[in-house]
């Protein structure tokens, strides 16, 4: 194992006192911030947005710095506020009721952000659809959540397959569109005559607020739902590991179709009142680093997928622009590559934060923070307030340095409350009073935790068993290979045997000796039994629309087995 360390950051940072605040720490204290802790009430939007509308120091603080290719667009928490206001009139024009369930399906937009928050502000469950899917994928989670109100744009709405859809009763139309009445509602004409006043809707902490479909890596997504005491940690972890500060200019790459993109590109920054940059569109290096320079951001949360397609374009990418204002750097999705780490402190002179948590989780769970050294490769620690370890299938833990099942301790503020339509599912990620989190990895000595792979994509070949990570991590440091995504492929004298599909950087031709030399990388830099005994090149590596790698189809599609669910695979 890899023991090189990067030391903690020094200076000012918000976490300074990691054991000690462990041992002294209550969630109790975090809930003082919030309105219930007087009133026995609350509500997310009044939280994230009219709490600092209120405050005269504020409300005229930009809270969205929206762009996209053709649109620029500042907005201050006051006018957010206003405008949350009156959708959430035309929402109750409509007579929707608390508890229903209103989708977004469409791209992030300045409207996405204001219906979002009038969403909220009627009590209200959003749920939010990336605007990729396609028609099986957007029918599938309506169907399910039996939503009763739909927001889109006029070119979406082909993909709503509304004869499968007897719930839904309205389509609130983003943009100019033919359809009009009946089923059909004008954003932006009912914007026009709504009141920018509006009683919010007080809600009890466990109530419903948001239900996410999960990204689909292993089979057919769950819709999972959560609820408005899920503040506590989006606001603890804003501070703790986002590191946020009053003057920051923060930048969340995810989508809010998925839970990153909501948790902590919605909720974690504007609980704290932060300018928050959101940016439409496709990206390309320029437009990363661009956007990254031209909004000055401060934090930049983003995922293992777009930095290695960052370190594949080179650190000369990264000297023409002035990235100055940059002093945090954190990742999510899927396992933080040492060599992104690597080419991190050159290319940025910064540490890259890793961090883990999932769709259920709600928020963060298992991070690395300013104040640890980091370990490349390891997950971090878990944050004050979550206990983690490393269990048996029974719900034993087992030993430091021991692979089995990463899980957390139930009853964390922002762990999901439901598998929508589905008690059975929910019920099965607890084990013991543990929640099993599907995820195998270790725990070290010192509490660092290491993630191996998912559970069914452990490798178990000739009696001794591989994480795809390792190998996957070990392949991308070869200077040929840009991604990897590597199986087990069963073998009748070795259980299993490691093959690997990779990518090449531009400048590679495939060849027998070249990848030749690379398994020899693997080998004597790893060990010989993690070296993939099959190597296949392939032109790109098939992910979800969150970015993670999909083995599962690798696989399938190497044994010639059918494909199942694959509605969120990127094109
Ligand atoms: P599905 O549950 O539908 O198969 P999914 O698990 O990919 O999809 P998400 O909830 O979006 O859906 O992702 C959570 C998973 O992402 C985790 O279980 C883990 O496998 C992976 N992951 C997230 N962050 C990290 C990380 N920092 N390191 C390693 N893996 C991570
Ligand atoms: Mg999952």
């Amino acid at each position: 194992m890899d023991m090189q360390t990067i030391p903690a950051r020094e200076g000012n940072h918000n976490l300074k006192n990691y054991e000690e605040i462990r041992n002294n720490f209550s969630w109790e204290e975090v809930e003082k911030n919030f309105s219930w802790y007087q009133t026995g009430k609350v509500n997310m939007a009044y939280e994230a947005i009219d709490k600092h509308a209120d405050n005269p120091d504020k409300k005229d603080k930009v809270a969205l710095l929206y762009s996209d290719p053709d649109r620029e667009e500042k907005i201050t928490f006051d006018e957010l506020r206003l405008q949350s206001n009156q959708f959430a009139n035309v929402l109750k024009k409509y007579d929707v009721q608390k508890g229903d369930r209103v989708f977004l399906f469409m791209p992030r937009s300045p409207e996405f952000y204001q219906a979002f928050f009038g969403i909220l502000k009627i009590g209200a469950i959003a749920g939010p659809l990336f605007e990729a899917f396609m028609e099986q994928a957007v029918g599938d989670r309506l169907e399910n959540s039996e939503a009763r109100v739909l927001i889109t744009t006029p070119d979406l709405l082909y993909r709503i397959p509304q004869d499968r859809l007897p719930d839904l009763e309205k389509i609130v139309v983003v943009g100019e569109h033919e359809e009009q009445g009946g089923q059909y509602i004008d954003f932006h004409f009912e914007m026009k005559h709504a009141s920018s006043d509006f009683d919010i809707e007080w809600m009890d902490r466990e109530d419903g607020m948001l239900l996410h479909y999960t990204s689909g890596s292993t089979g057919k997504p769950k819709g999972i739902l959560h609820v408005h005491n899920a503040m506590i940690q989006h606001y603890i972890t804003g501070e703790w590991v986002l590191d946020l500060k009053e003057d920051d200019i923060y930048w969340c790459t995810a989508d809010p179709g998925w839970v990153t993109g909501t948790s902590y590109g919605i909720f974690a920054p504007w609980l704290h009142g932060i300018t928050n940059v959101i940016r439409g569109g496709r990206f390309s290096p320029d437009d990363w680093y661009k956007t990254l320079q031209d909004n000055k951001v401060t934090v930049w949360y983003t995922a293992p997928t777009a930095l290695r397609m960052l370190v594949s374009h080179g650190e000369e990418k990264v000297r023409e622009y002035d990235l100055s204002s940059l002093r945090h750097i954190l990742s999510v999705g899927e396992p933080l590559n040492p060599e992104v780490i690597t080419w991190g402190l050159k290319a940025f002179d910064l540490r890259i934060h890793d961090t883990w948590w999932m769709t259920e989780t709600g928020a963060q769970v298992i991070v690395n923070i300013p104040a640890l050294e980091i370990r490349p490769g390891s997950m971090g620690k878990p944050i004050p307030g979550i206990e983690a370890s490393i269990v048996d299938n029974e719900g034993n833990e087992i030993p430091p340095n021991q692979m089995g099942n990463l899980a957390i301790k139930s009853g964390w503020p922002s762990m999901m409350r439901a598998v929508w339509n589905n008690k059975g599912k929910y019920d099965s990620y607890f084990i013991n009073g543990w929640y099993v989190s599907g995820d195998s990895a270790y725990r070290d000595e010192d509490g660092y935790f290491w993630f191996q792979g998912r559970l069914d994509d452990v490798i178990n070949t000739a009696g001794e068993r591989v994480g795809p990570f390792e190998v996957e991590s070990k392949l991308i440091e070869h200077e040929a290979v840009a991604e990897a995504g590597v199986i087990g492929k069963p073998d009748p004298k070795r259980g299993e045997i490691i093959k690997a599909f990779i990518t090449l950087n531009p400048g590679y031709e495939n060849s027998e000796e070249l990848l030749e030399s690379i398994r020899q990388f693997v080998k004597q830099e790893l060990s010989a039994h993690a070296a993939p005994r099959e190597m296949e090149v392939k032109d790109s590596i098939p992910k979800t629309r969150s970015g993670k790698i999909m083995r599962r189809l690798l696989k399938s599609w190497e044994l010639g087995l059918p494909t199942g669910d694959t509605s969120t695979l990127e094109e």
